[in-house]
């Protein structure tokens, strides 16, 4: 029976766990804290951990990890920007990520679209305040509306096949072109898709290229009124330049599942806490900004993809030195 310690685990996790080690013949050790240099200790014995990403790991714990006979990390997340892969491959640990259901996020950014075009988050808040006037509350149909999506990958191309239903006019930008996706969008420039768009969805992963991807210049090029949806890496919008953008009317409106800085916050209860976040605050305080706190990977079939996933990765890298899910440098 190999041993693996299993870091950032929810209770939602355990069932999983415990199925996929009796399929895999696995002791697991399960650590309710993220991975440090400290918690690392923890995994003494053990060649394989699994991590999610609300920490960042560094140099630091890839030290510790070496030290205590840690060879490789299975993320339980699609995103690995929370890696130094310098620091991994200085330390000689690798590491996979997992490629769950795409469904999750596209099925979870459709409806913040949805909410966004029908004005969901005041229609809701002024029922709890027993206020059902309808006046500000006219929403758009979503048959005459343009959508752009900026990245039409595993999950912004299910976003474009669950748009097609309502009969929206979709445009995509993507440094890849698919033919599969040509009978339901027609791909454009950035500029054009910021230019036509009456709603931007973001699908691109964090990199260089597509840090603060939507940023003040970008925004001054959207037509007035137009829904920001970030269901990706927050990093991709200067969150400034979104905010300034709201005030101004350029952008009408937004959801935001994910934002610069959340680590630490969201997947967190928080409530009794002073939270130094003045960006979150803000964008909180907006009656046309809908935030939710990183939950479109949320529901069943993804969390259970994430725990199998990542375990089979280890299993794969200690037996055969190989996984499919292998991020290299
Ligand atoms: P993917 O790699 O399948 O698709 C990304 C697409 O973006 C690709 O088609 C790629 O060609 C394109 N692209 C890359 N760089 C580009 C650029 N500079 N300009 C235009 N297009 C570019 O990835 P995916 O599985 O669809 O995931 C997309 C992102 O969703 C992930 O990287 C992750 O950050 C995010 N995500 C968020 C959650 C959540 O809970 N909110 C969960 C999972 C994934």
């Amino acid at each position: 029976m190999r041993k693996v310690v299993a870091y950032e685990t929810r209770a939602d996790e355990f069932p999983l766990f415990q199925k996929f080690a009796r399929k895999f013949d696995l002791d697991i050790k399960y650590i309710d804290d993220v991975l440090t240099p400290e918690t690392a200790m923890e995994a003494k014995g053990a060649e394989a951990v699994t991590i999610l990403g609300n920490y960042p790991v560094g140099s630091g714990t890839f030290k510790a990890l070496r030290d205590v006979g840690v060879k490789y990390i299975g993320l339980r997340t699609a995103g690995n920007n929370h890696i130094d892969q310098e620091a991994a491959k200085a330390y000689g640990i690798r590491f996979s990520n997992v490629a769950y259901s795409p469904y999750c996020v596209a099925d979870f950014a459709t409806m913040l679209i949805l909410m966004c075009v029908r004005k969901a988050k005041q229609i809701l808040s002024r029922v709890e305040a027993q206020d059902f006037s309808v006046e500000g509350i006219q929403g758009r149909e979503m048959r005459n509306l343009t959508i752009g999506i900026i990245g039409a990958g595993r999950i912004g191309s299910i976003v474009a096949k669950n748009l097609s239903g309502f009969g929206c006019n979709l445009i995509a930008h993507d440094t890849v072109e698919r033919d599969e996706l040509r009978g339901i969008l027609k791909y454009v420039s950035l500029d054009e898709l910021l230019e036509e768009s009456d709603v931007i969805t973001i699908h691109t992963p964090l990199f260089e290229s597509t840090y603060h991807m939507i940023n003040q210049e970008r925004i001054a090029k959207i037509k007035d009124g137009v829904c920001i949806i970030n269901c990706s890496r927050g990093a991709e919008v200067d969150t400034y330049a979104l905010i300034a953008g709201i005030e101004a009317g350029k952008a009408g409106a937004a959801g935001i599942d994910v934002l610069e800085d959340e680590e630490g916050i969201f997947h967190y209860d928080r409530r009794t806490d002073i939270l130094d976040h003045r960006q979150l605050a803000i964008l909180r305080s907006f009656p046309n900004v809908i935030v939710t706190p990183h939950t479109a990977f949320y529901p069943n079939q993804a969390v259970s993809d994430m725990a199998e996933m990542a375990l089979t990765s280890l299993v794969s890298f200690v037996e055969t030195g190989k996984s499919r899910w292998e991020i290299k440098s």
